[in-house]
């Protein structure tokens, strides 16, 4: 099973599709997280990266996709992934259609999480990831705060802010990327026949938990 996370940041792909992955076969595979653990690395991968990551640029398809390509063929991914992240354009999604192709498979679900303009902003602001690659939790300092300050519950790793996150100039730069490269996957998948919308907000009181609780129902009542 293939399932896509479609969202603007600070929507909360990475919650859903770590709740989804914790209690399915699913693996989450996150392309920010992959190319973060590179940039910790200091590997080849992560320096050229981050040239375009740090100023909230879209890394180049040409070292993107076949980055995905390779864990999509690797064995972590053989019982199915959650992609978290990709397809960021119609060009990646179009690519990502052709590889599944050649492989048998195709897209199963993509789920579209929508939250408003202004609470997006404050939830990047108070987002905080565990340090711990391995562990990679993600907590809100003020939905989900750690039971300790600046202490990751599940591994008690220190709790980082991602630079990415803490520049204001980076987010708008990437939210402003979503809506004119990423939205209009919206409608592609639509026209497939696969895109479940799911509304996250604390206004209707409908968190990132609640979302993937019920995709997880869906994915076993089949
Ligand atoms: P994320 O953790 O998904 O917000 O990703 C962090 C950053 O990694 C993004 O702002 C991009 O610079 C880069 N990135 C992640 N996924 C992709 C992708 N599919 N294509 C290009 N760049 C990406």
């Amino acid at each position: 099973m293939v399932i896509i996370m479609l969202g603007a940041q600070g929507t909360g792909k990475g919650t859903v599709a770590g709740i989804i992955s914790e209690n399915t076969e699913l693996v989450q595979l996150s392309t920010g997280d992959i190319f973060r653990k590179n940039i910790k690395e200091e590997t080849k991968l992560g320096i050229e990266a981050n040239k375009y990551i740090a100023k909230g640029n879209l890394v180049p398809d040409d070292i993107t996709v076949p980055m995905v390509v390779g864990y999509l063929d690797s064995d972590i991914a053989k019982n199915g992934v959650i992609l978290d992240g990709f397809p960021r354009n119609l060009a990646q999604a179009e690519k990502l259609d052709k590889i599944l192709e050649e492989r048998g498979k195709k897209v199963d679900l993509v789920v579209n999480l929508t939250t408003p303009r202004e609470e997006i902003i404050d939830r990047i602001l108070t987002r905080r990831v565990c340090s711990n690659q391995q562990c990679k939790a993600t907590y809100n300092l003020k939905m989900h705060p750690p039971i300790k300050e600046g202490i990751c519950d599940k591994c008690g790793s220190k709790l980082i802010q991602r630079e990415d996150d803490s520049n204001e100039e980076a987010i708008q730069k990437r939210l402003e990327i979503y809506e004119n490269e990423t939205a209009p996957l919206v409608e592609y998948y639509r026209k497939k026949g696969v895109l479940r919308t799911e509304e996250v907000s604390v206004k209707i009181n409908r968190l990132g938990k609640q979302v993937a609780f019920d995709i997880i129902k869906d994915i076993k009542d089949k």
